[in-house]
């Protein structure tokens, strides 16, 4: 590759917009001036760091403000300059980008002090405010984890685990499929090494022994779509090194992830998106219980597709994925997807965008609910930052729940009558007890009401574990007690 410099970067910016070429240049020469003298690890000069930074984020398309917040984005930590000389050299809001970045890097997750733990919620609650704070942050610590062979064995540890908790969620929670990913498997590669090589190798074996096999299957598809006039582009993809591990030590077998391999089929308009599906089956049999629509029940992070996974040439399992192109984009980047599906300063259609991912309310309910930090804290672990169940309405709409909810967690995700008129519930056709009951994956609820009925019992509110039912339930005890 050729070696990053600012004009690399520029030209990078220039084919997606005019404006803004001047104030990055500027950015640029404020904060190599600022970062002179300093070197990383690696002994390259510091500069080199937060340029990364920006070129990562002008892949997305980034505007103005967050190309120049991203050069800064040290500079308050590292030198002398105040979040108000920005404002003043700049504007407002890349001062307050570079203050909320500042911020994030003093986020300490696993810490009790008092001090940690408010700074921690600002941070958290900081993404409801401006969430280009969380992404510039986020390609911040993809150019840490790619650049991290420099730093000392316990660094490479502390800044990997940190990474799994908490930036890869949040890159899901985001959408960010591609960032995601590529973080899970470098922070695999630093925490446990060995099990790296050995997954890295398994999955370049798979891919060399499949080849044939997809490329075949892929060829087919394409031929059958083309003689229906389908405008369509294929990309065939093997499940990361995380997720492959996380699968095998789980218990599956290679013959049995059905989403070892993938074709993503992209076409122009959502109607080619049905049309192809109902192609493919016409040629290689689906697994009947694994059709997803995601396109008319997007997932909780906006994600967008139709899944099925077939038995391709030789009989081989291949999940396909089927989106436009648009979607496709927010597979890959989720919410910074709008730096380029809408060009120029793009705070406002990002935060309002932010409003349909489940993330955004499951956090501001929590900072409702919770006054103290420290509980705050701990339930953004457990109910945000925790492996989740993915559940269906009898509609086939999924509704996604923090491990280890109950039906109650589920009946006011979907809404307040549905939770105060419960009166039982139908998990897979079968009737279960709604207070001991706890979700598994895939699991299809049907719950049953009464408008007579009398409201939550009051032990619900402790059998509850999302913020949402507990906050409905208490609503729900509270109002009774005036009338009474
Ligand atoms: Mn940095």
């Amino acid at each position: 590759m050729e070696e990053l410099s600012i004009d690399l970067l520029l030209d990078a910016v220039a084919r997606y917009q005019k404006e803004g070429l001047d104030s990055i240049k500027k950015a640029y020469l404020l904060a190599e001036k600022l970062h002179d003298g300093q070197k990383r690890q690696s002994g390259e000069p510091y500069i080199i760091h937060p340029l990364s930074v920006a070129f990562i984020l002008s892949q997305m398309h980034a505007d103005t403000d967050t190309i120049c917040a991203a050069l800064l984005h040290d500079t308050i930590e590292d030198s002398s300059i105040t979040k108000e000389e920005i404002a003043l050299l700049f504007n407002p809001q890349v001062a307050k980008l570079v203050d909320g970045v500042t911020k994030i890097s003093k986020l300490n997750f696993s810490s009790k002090e008092e001090q940690n733990l408010a700074n921690t919620r600002k941070i958290i609650l900081s993404l409801t405010e401006d969430v280009r704070i969380i992404i510039i942050k986020l390609a911040d610590r993809l150019h840490n984890m790619r650049t991290l062979q420099y730093k000392s064995r316990f660094k490479q540890q502390e800044n990997a685990l940190e990474t799994l908790e908490l930036f890869a969620p949040l890159a899901y929670y985001l959408g960010a499929y591609t960032i995601k990913n590529e973080l899970e498997d470098l922070s695999l590669r630093y925490l446990e090494p060995k099990l790296y090589d050995n997954y890295q190798k398994k999955r370049q074996k798979l891919e060399k022994d499949a080849k044939n096999i997809l490329l075949t299957t892929k060829d087919h598809i394409q031929e059958k779509l083309e003689e229906h006039k389908i405008n369509n582009h294929i990309q065939i993809r093997i499940k990361n090194i995380f997720g492959l591990y996380k699968k095998l030590d789980a218990g599956y077998s290679l013959n049995t992830i059905h989403d070892l391999f993938a074709l993503k089929v992209i076409t122009e308009k959502v109607e080619d998106c049905y049309l192809s599906l109902g192609l493919i089956h016409s040629i290689y049999p689906p697994i009947n219980e694994r059709f997803k629509d995601y396109i008319c029940n997007p997932k909780t992070n906006y994600y967008q597709s139709l899944h099925t996974t077939i038995y391709g040439e030789n009989n081989r399992l291949v999940q396909i994925q089927i989106r436009t192109q648009d979607m496709d984009k927010i597979a890959n980047y989720g919410i910074m997807t709008y730096f380029d599906l809408y060009q120029g300063q793009t705070r406002e259609i990002m935060q309002e965008k932010l409003k349909r991912y489940q993330f955004y309310h499951s956090l501001l309910e929590i900072d409702e609910v919770l006054g103290d930090n420290q509980d705050f804290v701990k339930q953004v672990k457990r109910e945000l930052f925790t492996e989740k169940v993915h559940t269906f309405t009898p509609d086939g709409d999924i509704i996604e729940l923090p491990k280890g909810s109950s039906i109650i967690d589920f009946a006011y995700s979907l809404s307040e009558d549905i939770g105060n008129t419960m009166i039982g519930a139908c998990v897979n056709g079968s009737m279960v007890p709604i207070e001991e009951y706890t979700l598994k994956t895939k699991d299809r609820v049907h719950i049953i009401t009464d408008e007579l009925a009398y409201g939550p019992k009051e032990k619900w509110y402790h059998l509850a574990k999302t913020t949402r039912a507990k906050k409905l339930i208490k609503s729900f005890q509270e109002k009774e007690h005036l009338n009474r």
